[in-house]
């Protein structure tokens, strides 16, 4: 990479993280639900006003949470969207359970709520709605649909920190929601994660499943006077130093979030000549939603090369990146899932999609740059395109 190239990413450190980490050390806890994690899981519980909030090694690790306390059974299903990423299927599929791979809508790439109960089957069990790039599903249809069929909402809110739909926090809507600190995710701790318990009556289970099928929470909250194997379970904890570096970040998670949003709107305001001129797509923001601005995608028009737009765009030092290969299309998704018809637009969208780069610290100045050669690298290969289709 060039010395001036702009990363795709750039983790953000607060500059208190390593005091809290030698924090934990001085504590003598460094194993899990030390001081920091139970500051983190107020914080969470507070923000999200959810009935419990339990930090995990990632939200890999709070999907497979989700979807032991749903005590599913092999070949029951589970609708989700096919543009997601890996984890929010294999943590079913790892219970035997088929993941039905549903469309998503054209404005926001979110699971398409009206096509829903058409995959509806007496097998379903959930539906697990991906809020991308923290903007909402239609979370209101959403819950009106598994209230009538009796289906469990498990929200996959990786991505959603701080971001809300009708004022509701992402995670805190179905009856179970999932949180990702990974390096990559607007508040970070390396690798971490949080289930968000809404419905009250799973909150015993989901700390007796994250505690190796112990009741070992209960007795380090000097409720029991010796803990013992009650269920199934494994270690989906992480220890105080992780939580330490955390705390450290979730203390300033709405500043963190202003900033991101406010590089979010300056790319959006940049672009808007290429949209007019028909070469991109910007993000659509439905009006009951709250976005994080976690992440900047355009949708180069059809027809042109993403691969080259990519490559073209790396030679001028700017790292931009596509996203998702639908499950649905993937070999393993074909193997244990099911695609609830042809999925035209996870297919059309996914293949137009990039993201920009966007970190705290970017700057004005670079995000010009990646605009400008936005704009070049989009005239060149429109003109590519338009050259080929009429050689045709
Ligand atoms: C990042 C992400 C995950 C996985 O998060 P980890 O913390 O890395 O396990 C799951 N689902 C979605 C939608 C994500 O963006």
């Amino acid at each position: 990479m060039a010395a001036d190239a702009i990363p795709f990413n750039r983790p953000y450190a607060t500059g208190k993280e390593a005091d809290y980490i030698a924090g934990a050390i001085a504590n003598s806890h460094l194993a899990g639900d030390g001081p920091f994690t139970r500051q983190c899981h107020r914080w969470i519980e507070e923000q999200a006003g959810c009935a419990r909030a339990l930090l995990t090694p990632s939200c890999t690790a709070a999907l497979d949470l989700a979807a032991l306390l749903l005590e599913l059974e092999p070949g029951d299903e589970v609708i989700m969207p096919s543009f997601t990423f890996v984890s929010t299927a294999n943590a079913f599929v790892l219970r035997g359970a088929v993941p039905v791979f549903v469309d998503i809508r054209e404005d926001t790439l979110n699971l398409n709520e009206r096509l829903i109960e058409a995959a509806i089957t007496s097998r379903t069990r959930a539906i697990v709605p991906v809020h991308y790039a923290g903007v909402a599903c239609e979370m209101d249809a959403i819950s009106g649909i598994a209230r009538r069929h009796d289906l469990r909402i498990v929200e996959d809110a990786a991505q959603g920190i701080l971001a809300s739909y009708k004022g509701r926090a992402l995670g805190s809507i179905g009856d179970l929601g999932t949180l990702s600190f990974h390096e990559t995710k607007n508040i970070i701790c390396g690798e971490g994660g949080a289930l968000l318990v809404n419905d009250r009556s799973l909150v015993a289970r989901a700390e007796i499943i994250r505690e190796k099928g112990t009741d070992r929470s209960r007795f380090f909250r000097g409720e029991i006077d010796k803990y013992t194997w009650q269920d199934v379970g494994s270690s989906l904890l992480p220890g105080d130093n992780t939580a330490a570096f955390l705390w450290a970040q979730l203390e300033q998670a709405q500043d963190i979030t202003g900033k991101r949003i406010a590089l979010w709107r300056t790319y959006h305001e940049m672009l808007s000549p290429l949209e007019q001129q028909g070469l991109l797509r910007r993000p659509i923001i439905p009006e009951d939603c709250q976005h994080n601005g976690h992440l900047y995608y355009v949708l180069l028009a059809p027809g042109i090369d993403r691969e080259a737009v990519l490559d073209a765009l790396k030679a001028r030092g700017v790292h931009a990146v596509f996203h998702y290969v639908p499950l649905h299309s993937s070999p393993a998704g074909r193997r244990f899932g099911r695609a609830q018809g042809e999925l035209p637009l996870t297919n059309g969208l996914s293949a137009r999609l990039i993201r920009l780069p966007l970190w705290i610290g970017l700057g004005e100045v670079r995000q010009q740059r990646v605009c400008d050669s936005l704009d070049l690298v989009l005239r060149e290969s429109s003109r590519r395109a338009l050259r080929r289709s009429v050689a045709q």
